[in-house]
């Protein structure tokens, strides 16, 4: 289904010319280059010759099953073994991915490399490849926003006054399996009442009242990849405060999304969303978004502090500005998109007014 041997050939093309392979050690890019998903696994993709992929005899029938068009070495010190394996196929310099080698394995492997390999501290070269989707995964980000968006109509039709938030997550996580999700995205966020104003609250037995908000933030994963929506609807009858917030959010949503086109600068969408919330009197709680896919956080991050380069087409990102009021509630609404040469275009279709539900 994935490409996976497409994309050992683009991250050798993004080689470094410091180096003559690169050691992976981080789980989630051996399985974006592999496939494989056991727990304990590494990958050496040299410049030139074949990969070698490195896990233990629990996961010896899964990694060829896998990944069948790799040779995989049995070890438990899966990093080690794959630094030697370089030195013996003539590697002198191999890349380690910096960001996740622990300064123990660090020395673990500059001890299996001995004299003969320099190893070479390497950027996000992974990441960044997986910052731009391929249609495989443009599919099951798609999918996976479909149930998403299944779970979110089934829960909001059953929602009634005295359901808890805990009771509540517990429904998305059912709805999302019965429409074929494979499990949740992350721990669903339902936040009643004033809890919405609070903006990654964890859900609890404070049950439903007339007149609240009721912020949901959840989605299913699927085929590895994860999807990530806000919706916040209110249990009749609305007020016009809620009324005011929620159309504030929607139209500074609506224009991020809006802004959100290839060759905009990550840092610069969220400073635009930020001046908008702070133009309607509110305080900034958080960024507008991140990347999503493998991860449910990834990169680019649309914050203050990202240092993500322009948009790509075919990145992957959630738009999710909130406006909370403390002690009042709050209101965010999120949308995972995908960057196509004409705009973001929104995977979670959940409509976005304010609908008061029960
Ligand atoms: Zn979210
Ligand atoms: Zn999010």
């Amino acid at each position: 289904m994935f490409p996976h041997h497409e994309r050992r050939t683009r991250l050798i093309e993004a080689f470094p010319d410091t180096i003559d392979a690169l050691l992976v050690t981080r789980l989630i890019n051996v399985a974006y280059l592999t496939g494989f998903t056991g727990s304990n696994g590494a990958l050496l993709v040299p410049r030139v010759g074949t990969p070698v992929i490195a896990t233990d005899s629990r996961y010896a029938i899964q990694v060829t099953e896998q990944a069948p068009d790799l040779e995989c070495i049995d070890a438990r010190a899966v990093g080690s073994v794959l630094v030697e394996r370089a030195g013996q196929s003539g590697v002198r310099r191999l890349g380690v991915e910096a960001k996740h080698v622990t300064l123990a394995s660090y020395d673990a492997l500059q001890g299996a490399a001995g004299d003969g390999i320099t190893l070479v501290a390497t950027g996000p070269l992974v990441e960044a490849l997986r910052a731009v989707k391929d249609d495989s995964e443009i599919a099951a980000l798609t999918t996976a926003c479909e149930i998403t968006d299944a779970a979110f109509a089934t829960v909001t039709a059953s929602l009634r006054a005295g359901v808890a938030e805990a009771e509540v997550a517990w429904q998305l996580a059912t709805a999302v399996r019965e429409h074929g999700g494979s499990g949740m995205a992350f721990d669903s966020i339902v936040a009643f009442g004033p809890n919405s104003a609070i903006p990654h609250h964890e859900p609890t037995d404070r049950p439903l009242g007339a007149g609240e908000l009721v912020k949901l933030d959840f989605g299913a994963r699927y085929a590895g990849y994860h999807a990530d929506m806000t919706r916040t609807v209110v249990l009749t009858p609305a007020a016009d405060w809620q009324r005011d917030v929620h159309a504030e959010v929607l139209a500074i949503q609506a224009a991020s999304r809006a802004a959100c086109v290839v060759g905009a600068v990550p840092r610069d969408l969220d400073a635009g969303a930020a001046a908008a919330i702070e133009a309607t009197g509110h305080r900034v709680f958080h960024g507008l978004g991140h990347g999503v896919g493998l991860e449910i956080h990834e990169d680019p991050f649309l914050t203050s502090g990202s240092v993500a380069g322009p948009l790509a087409e075919s990145a992957a990102v959630t738009v999710e500005p909130g406006i909370y009021l403390p002690g009042q509630g709050g209101v965010r609404i999120e949308d995972t998109v995908v960057i196509d040469a004409g705009g973001a275009r929104s995977l979670t279709q959940s409509a976005r007014d304010l609908r008061e539900v029960g």
